[in-house]
């Protein structure tokens, strides 16, 4: 898959080195200390508290933007080239509209800027919560233990099911606005919500990765009962709609999901195989390794052997990373061929990226309870009995 533009305003890739990461914890948004270790057969990773960062931090001034997130990450603000944003008085000619309302301040009002960008933040869009730091975001480390990290928000036992959320990232990153924002707006309607830490290229192959899912769903089952869904965004719907493939090839695995929620997913995997369109930072790594990606590329286009769960998808005609056209129509096309239930929500909601943005969730949330995700299980069965 092409790199995933973000919206808003993405401005050219930068190679400028020396960008300084803040100390500074968030401690709601630093879960790991109660991240739940998975153990997939075969996975040899022993559970360490201090993980090696996914990438060593002598490159992360070459990361993509979409992982540097400058703009986003830790506690002090930047613009999104990593330059520190400062207190500036809006002059009515320097500065623009804010970069993430497009509302333009009144001259004279206070705001942040960046004066090498002409990056200007208004002063309600300063508050807007913050992703954790690289060096605090445990998506960003541990690439060989996978793990589930509950929720912020604590939901009560008796709320039947649990959703797992599955970042998108290439399948070499994972991408955190795909993560905790999904899992904790999940759990503040009382639906109970982790988010999977999944094995990535290129030491991990495909089968790793799915393992890591499967292992999830079974763990969450067998300690909260069911139902359970997953959530996946961008590579992370392609293995979320993956999971059901192999249950349907292989009987006799664990129970897959219950439901399952693909938010602008990479269906059809071929991108992956184009040295121009992979959009891997670790081409040399991750290109030869991605060929295991293409298990099961034509059933989840509709091919012989699709299957899935009752689903919610969500895309948008803007995307040009994962088309609509490309991806999720052929995927609708499947499931109303083979009489799964979906709602599909197709409109314009920005550029590849936009995450847990657009209005969707609200529309999620009630379909997720309408399948009894959230619901209070009549008191003392514990856990609640699956369907
Ligand atoms: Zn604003
Ligand atoms: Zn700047």
């Amino acid at each position: 898959m092409k790199s995933p533009p973000r919206s808003p305003k993405t401005p050219s890739f930068s190679r400028r080195r020396g960008v300084v990461q803040s100390p500074v914890k968030s401690p709601a948004l630093f879960p790991r200390r109660r991240a739940v270790p998975l153990a997939p057969p075969k996975c040899q990773a022993a559970w360490r508290p201090l993980e090696e960062p996914i990438v060593d931090k002598q490159h992360w001034s070459w990361l993509p933007q979409w992982i540097a997130l400058h703009a986003e990450r830790g506690e002090m603000k930047k613009c999104w080239e990593g330059h520190r944003l400062l207190k500036q008085s809006q002059d009515g000619r320097t500065f623009g509209g804010c970069v993430w309302c497009y509302q333009r301040p009144q001259a004279g009002t206070q705001i942040l800027a960046c004066r090498t960008c002409r990056w200007a933040v208004c002063a309600n869009c300063a508050r807007r919560p913050r992703l954790p730091s690289l060096d605090d975001d445990p998506l960003f480390h541990g690439r060989d233990a996978p793990c589930l990290l509950p929720a912020t928000t604590i939901v009560p036992e008796t709320n039947r099911g649990t959703v797992i959320v599955c970042p998108g990232g290439n399948y070499e990153f994972l991408v955190p606005n795909e993560g905790m924002p999904a899992a904790d707006r999940l759990a503040l309607h009382g639906i109970r919500a982790f988010v999977l830490r999944y094995r990535l290229l290129p030491a991990h192959t495909f089968a790793d990765m799915l393992e890591d899912l499967a292992c999830a769903v079974d763990h969450v089952r067998r300690t909260h009962g069911g139902p359970v869904a997953a959530m996946g965004f961008s590579a992370g719907g392609h293995l979320v709609a993956s999971l059901a493939l192999r249950a349907a090839s292989a009987p006799g695995l664990p129970r897959p999901l219950d439901a399952q929620v693909l938010v602008y997913p990479c269906i059809d995997g071929i991108d992956w195989t184009k040295p121009e369109d992979c959009g891997f930072f670790d081409f040399d790594g991750c290109f030869p390794a991605a060929q295991s990606l293409l298990e099961g590329r034509q059933a989840l286009l509709g091919g012989p052997g699709f299957a899935a769960p009752p689903s919610f998808l969500v895309a948008s005609t803007a995307d040009e990373a994962s088309p609509p056209k490309e991806h999720t129509d052929p995927y609708a096309r499947a499931l109303r061929k083979k009489g799964v239930l979906y709602t599909y929500m197709r409109r314009d909601f920005g550029a590849h990226g936009f995450g847990v943005e657009g209005g969707w969730m609200d529309k999620c949330v009630p379909w997720l309870q309408a399948r009894g995700f959230g619901c209070a299980s009549s008191m003392g069965s514990s856990p609640p009995a699956e369907k």
